[in-house]
């Protein structure tokens, strides 16, 4: 029997004029998770689309599909001669992997052949009657029943499906255009990452590393989590920034308590240059109001003030365990956890102005040759492309047997 994949799209269907740009897109990028199938045909229709999986097999590749943004939920979908034994048949074997005797269901028949010989009333008796002939501690319900056995009769042929799996909701990744988002190895950065890949949006990562002072671990550190975010987001583009310089610089001129606004207008100035050249509309990041000395409202006026650019903060009004939550949910925690120095702590003064003057910020930063040193800065910027997985290191390998 052959099954073919059916995959709704949610929130798309309400993309009224731009719905064609969507469904394509969600079809490559799901194409592009499909890529080890070459044999599997994605086609995108209005309101759904089918995915004819040519031999592979349906859960195999629904796994595979359940981090695409764009999806609402999947069914798989079993396509049947149009005899009505076979049919019941078909409900029949599919029912019983679902430990039917303790379910309550209904069968919802829908006809686009109307020159069948059972109508859709005809179809849910007579499928209905088998069904509970078979599997005697079913129940009918027709109201929230625990299956829904839907079946599609076609000119062609009949379908039939019993399941329905979530999928992971959010817009197609690619549709809502490109942005910067500063990653740091924390946990915050990561899960604002994957808030805005949820909401469609292209995300590249800039990172600033301080070595010697930060770690080549610490950099790899932030890769791995740029491979669980590429899960999500397809390959990412990393831009690593050599920061130390500007931060030994920044540590000479400007007086300690107003090192970390400095160090931030800098970090966005030279991420706002970075998203300026590779076409993106806004740059994110990982800060929640109030977590720490950098990150009330006051900071952000002081720091937001070196451009105009939108600054999205996915996180913002988050609490930390509702941010942890998802840091589990999406595999990052554990990496984000690991004790390795971020080049803010590094430099970081033991008693920050919580309350920096925007005044102040502007004058002790104009102690620095600030045009020169982001130009050195920029020269020196590294890009990678990051693919899910690709950062398996030895211990991660070890750890498989
Ligand atoms: P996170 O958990 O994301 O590190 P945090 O709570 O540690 O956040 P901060 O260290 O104040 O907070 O950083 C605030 C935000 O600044 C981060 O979420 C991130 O977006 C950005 N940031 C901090 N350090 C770096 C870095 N080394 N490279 C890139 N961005 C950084
Ligand atoms: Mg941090």
């Amino acid at each position: 029997m052959k099954v073919r994949l059916l995959i709704r799209y949610g929130e798309l269907s309400t993309k009224g004029r731009n719905k064609k740009a969507f469904t394509q897109r969600l079809a490559r990028n799901i194409k592009r998770c499909l890529v080890d199938y070459p044999h599997i045909k994605v086609h995108p229709e209005y309101d759904f689309m089918y995915v004819d999986l040519n031999g592979a097999d349906v859960w195999q590749v629904i796994d595979l599909l359940k981090p695409v943004f764009g999806i609402q939920s999947f069914s798989p979908v079993y396509i049947v001669e149009k005899d009505m034994e076979l049919v019941k048949e078909t409900v029949i074997n599919l029912l019983s992997t679902l430990n039917p005797n303790e379910k309550t269901f209904k069968i919802a028949t829908k006809r686009t052949d109307h020159e069948f010989a059972y109508n859709t009333n005809d179809s849910n008796i007579f499928l209905g009657d088998a069904v509970l002939e078979a599997f005697p501690g079913i129940r009918v319900q027709v109201k929230k029943p625990d299956i829904t056995v839907r079946v599609d009769i076609r000119r062609e042929h009949i379908m039939v499906s019993t399941q329905t799996i979530q999928g992971a909701g959010g817009l197609p990744v690619g549709t809502s255009g490109r942005v910067s988002l500063m990653l740091s190895g924390g946990i915050d950065s990561p899960v604002a990452a994957y808030l805005a890949l949820k909401r469609g949006m292209e995300v590249q990562l800039v990172h600033f590393a301080s070595p010697p002072y930060t770690s080549p671990q610490a950099l790899e550190k932030t890769k791995k989590l740029a491979a669980k975010l590429a899960i999500y987001g397809g390959s990412m583009q990393f831009f690593t920034v050599p920061f130390t310089e500007i931060q030994e610089e920044i540590k000479k001129a400007v007086p300690e308590n107003y090192i970390m606004t400095i160090m931030r207008r800098l970090m966005l100035r030279i991420t706002d240059r970075i998203r300026e050249e590779q076409g993106g509309l806004a740059i994110l990041n990982g800060e929640s109001v109030g977590q720490v000395a950098s990150q009330t409202l006051e900071s952000m006026i002081a720091i937001n003030d070196v451009t105009k650019t939108p600054i999205i903060r996915p996180v913002a009004t988050m609490d930390k365990l509702d941010i942890i939550a998802i840091a589990q949910e999406i595999d990052t925690f554990d990496l984000s956890i690991q004790p390795f120095e971020d080049c803010c702590t590094v430099f970081a003064p033991p008693s920050p102005k919580t309350r920096p003057k925007l005044e102040k910020a502007r004058e002790y930063e104009a102690r620095l040759d600030i045009e020169a040193l982001m130009e050195r800065c920029l020269a020196g910027v590294e890009v990678e492309e990051i693919k899910a997985n690709s950062f398996t290191s030895q211990n991660d390998i070890d750890d498989l047997f």
